[in-house]
């Protein structure tokens, strides 16, 4: 139903590129609310009525220049998905792959997710009317799992080894029992919502592509759909060029890493997902081998860059230094940046967007400062010490 019949390979939404250029206008598109569906020309939904709305799009491009300074080359700007509905970019994807299934009439759906899908997938489930069951990695943290299970419906805890299994799994959930699956990738509508990440940030730069950006992979789905809206955009005439895409991934379980460097096409299982804090980002090989994402970094002249704990750590402090809380899988995105930089790739002047994919509320305590606050009563004296103390 949702994979290909004859193969059993996953599906890409194509579009009418006449009717695109006949519907998109840009003073229209901008009479409109800053969400995903601003952009509806360019998504798969047909009808307003079936849109699914809770705001998911038009998150802020920051400019950073303490963090320009520390990535070392270029005018740094943090795309800020934490401030999505369910505070992770998956509601870019999951506004319009749930508008779609409304409009198939499809009433209830499964997806498969380490946290942050499963929360976004419930809380659009919800708002459609549609009935959803989540798969949640038996290892989600605290504050995911809870965010989650507030939404109400069915949540089953989920272990597995390989990632091929849940892929499989998922794949026979749809083949099998003809159950709309909302896997990325294996839904074809998912990354379709991804493609708003380069209307906004071509806009928000006045009307501009960037030089480069930079995404943590997971499956891929944010990468290449952003490739995707690029694409769209130099189809129209809009924009002249498409940015160099990077990606990034945990280095304990980097497969796509690996296949970029040795020039394969897809990725073989490597690594250990459990061995990193990135565990939004954590598998040891994406659905469909990495294809989509190695594709995606290939053609616009990027690539693939494998980060540490410790420099999502790092990336995580200096995110905050600029008044921005990440999820370790967004940090690595800054911490790309900063190789790039250091490898002369980023130059002078150059636009660099990090795309930071969740809050740090998703993922509380990974980079806190040493030691606890001091606590006092509330006495005026008691507080005059401390405020000593601190230095201010
Ligand atoms: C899902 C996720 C990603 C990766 O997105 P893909 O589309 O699967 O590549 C990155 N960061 C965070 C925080 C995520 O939740």
């Amino acid at each position: 139903m949702l994979l290909c019949p004859a193969c059993g390979g996953v599906l890409d939404a194509h579009y009418d590129e006449n009717q695109i250029r006949a519907a998109a206008e840009l003073t229209r598109i901008l009479s409109r609310a800053p969400t995903v569906w601003r952009w509806a020309e360019f998504l798969p939904v047909r009808e307003e009525k079936f849109h699914v709305d809770l705001g998911a799009g038009g998150s802020p491009l920051l400019p950073c220049p303490r963090l320009s300074e520390w990535v070392g080359a270029g005018r740094v700007y943090v795309k800020f998905e934490g401030m999505q509905p369910t505070h992770s970019l998956k509601d870019r994807s999951f506004a319009v792959a749930v508008a779609k299934a409304a409009e198939l009439g499809i009433g209830c759906g499964l997806t498969y997710s380490s946290g942050n899908a499963a929360a976004s997938f419930a809380a659009h489930a919800n708002r459609a009317g549609l009935r959803g069951v989540v798969l949640v990695d038996s290892w989600a943290n605290a504050a995911k799992l809870a965010m989650v299970r507030s939404y109400g419906c069915p949540v089953v805890l989920l272990d597995w080894d390989d990632f091929r299994d849940v892929e499989a799994m998922m794949a026979q959930a749809c083949g099998v029992l003809g159950i709309f699956t909302f896997v990325n990738f294996q839904n074809p509508w998912r990354h379709e919502g991804y493609k708003t990440y380069a209307f906004e940030n071509w806009l928000d730069l006045g009307r501009r592509a960037p030089d480069h950006e930079i995404h943590p992979v997971g499956t891929g789905g944010g990468i290449f759909g952003a490739w995707k809206g690029y694409r769209d955009l130099t189809m129209l005439g809009w924009s002249d060029r498409i940015p160099r895409l990077y990606g990034t991934q945990p280095a304990a379980c980097s497969s796509v890493v690996a296949a970029f460097e040795q020039g394969a096409a897809e990725a073989t299982a490597q690594g250990d997902p459990h061995a990193t804090i990135a565990e939004a980002i954590a598998n040891n090989v994406p659905i469909d081998a990495g294809r989509r994402p190695l594709r995606a970094v290939r053609c616009t002249g990027g690539r693939m860059l494998a980060i540490s704990d410790d420099e999502m750590r790092e990336g995580i402090r200096q995110l905050a230094r600029e008044g921005i809380c990440a999820e370790p899988a967004g940090a690595s995105a800054v911490c790309a940046a900063q190789k790039l930089a250091q490898a002369g790739l980023i130059h002078a002047g150059e636009a660099v967007v990090c795309t930071v994919t969740a809050s740090g509320v998703k993922q509380p305590g990974v980079a806190l400062p040493p030691g606890s606050p001091p606590r006092i009563r509330a006495s005026f004296p008691d507080l005059k010490r401390v405020l000593q103390e601190v230095g201010c």
